[in-house]
């Protein structure tokens, strides 16, 4: 198969800083499309995988899955995007399609594991996928998805990883009107929660650790704010929420949120830390409560959320950095110190 070698960021070892290497492209196939990438979100799944936090890191490791860009190349079997469209890429690049998930549009759930964007498995070139922090990608039509043409682009990547992981256990647990939700942990997922609750119409309860996202969380869309650092304000709190969305990235008592809910209440994880968090008993049996997980969202609900976000005009809150800055976004995610996600825009990589 012809390939092209396009300028990347990654790491070659867990301890390792990112840095600046080539990675090959496959030329595009009848159902692939080149696209320039213009930019690219910092999700904390980048730097748990370039750390190896989950293990199963292949390196060189090359992250990066919030890409937005626009259509350089198609291939001739290409009937969905033309040359200059201006599209996304998510999480997965692919799946096994026949399976009853991806049958039903969950491609995340492919019961063969779909292929992730970065860390995945290239059947076409055999080796790991590489993602988003690089010139350049080539992805078949089918996991590609339109960008709505009056957000600010890019504001809108974030949506591609951080927008679907919120809106689709939101949808799922039909969080709407007269639903308390509790978002979890303001960081990139949880600030786009705030926000895709708060335009669901539902009421929103902000839970951070930090007292100088309080402010912030109102203008964000929240109606009301724990610091959940104060035991006094959780106490006050306990057993009001309908709905939790944790989007923590680190160790923390689970069991402290989830004396929150209500009676029957329910409390997703999309946050994925390190290591296995502790659960009592009886904080589920007590009041009925429900824990649960949720990984991203399948293609049709990608786009779904797109439009959705077009329409109320979401996008997230970001600061823009230099793909050489890559590696000081890092320490401060680490610190919780990103208002409210780091997005490179991959001109500077380019050399532009
Ligand atoms: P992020 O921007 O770093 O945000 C994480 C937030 O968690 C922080 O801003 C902080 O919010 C809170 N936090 C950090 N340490 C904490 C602690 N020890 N105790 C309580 N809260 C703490 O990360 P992100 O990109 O949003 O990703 C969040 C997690 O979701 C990561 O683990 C990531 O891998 C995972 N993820 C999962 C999926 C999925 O499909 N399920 C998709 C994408 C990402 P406050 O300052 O408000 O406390
Ligand atoms: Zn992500
Ligand atoms: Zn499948």
């Amino acid at each position: 198969m012809s390939t092209f070698t396009v300028k990347a960021f990654g790491t070659r070892a867990s301890e390792a800083n990112l840095e600046q290497m080539q990675i090959d492209r496959r030329e595009v196939t009848a159902k692939d499309i080149e696209i320039d990438i213009l930019f690219c979100g910092v999700c904390h799944s980048d730097l748990h995988t370039a750390r190896n936090e989950w293990g199963g890191t292949i390196y060189p490791n090359v992250p990066g899955h919030e890409i937005v860009g626009r259509v350089t190349k198609i291939g001739e079997g290409v009937s969905k995007y033309k040359i200059g469209d201006l599209v996304g890429v998510g999480c997965m690049v692919d799946s096994c399609r026949e399976c009853e998930s991806c049958k039903e549009g969950l491609e995340q759930y492919c019961e063969k594991g779909n292929i992730q964007t970065y860390n995945g498995h290239d059947k076409h070139l055999n080796h790991q996928t590489f993602g988003g922090y690089s010139e350049r990608v080539v992805v078949d039509e089918d996991f590609v998805l339109k960008i709505p043409e009056n957000l600010d682009l890019a504001a809108t990547a974030p949506l591609l990883c951080a927008g679907i992981t919120t809106y689709s256990p939101l949808r799922h647990w039909k969080v709407g009107p007269g639903k308390n939700v509790g978002i979890v942990g303001i960081g990139g997922l949880g600030h786009m929660g705030v926000k895709i609750a708060k335009a669901m119409g539902a009421h929103v309860v902000v839970i951070t650790t930090s007292s100088s996202k309080t402010e912030d969380a109102k203008r964000l869309g929240a109606d009301e704010v724990i610091l959940s650092t104060d035991g006094q304000q959780m106490k006050e709190n306990a057993g009001k929420l309908h709905f939790i969305l944790d989007c923590v990235s680190a160790q923390h008592d689970i069991n402290a949120y989830l004396s929150l809910l209500k009676r029957d209440g329910a409390l997703t994880l999309v946050g994925a830390p390190e290591h296995p968090l502790p659960v009592a008993a009886f904080s589920l049996l007590v009041s009925r409560k429900s824990l649960s997980g949720s990984a991203i969202g399948g293609i049709a609900e990608t786009q779904e959320m797109l439009d959705f976000c077009g329409k109320h005009n979401i996008t997230s809150d970001i600061e823009l950095i230099r793909m050489q800055d890559i590696n000081k976004a890092y320490e401060r995610l680490l610190k919780s110190d990103v208002k409210y996600r780091f997005v490179i825009d991959m001109a500077s990589l380019k050399g532009k």
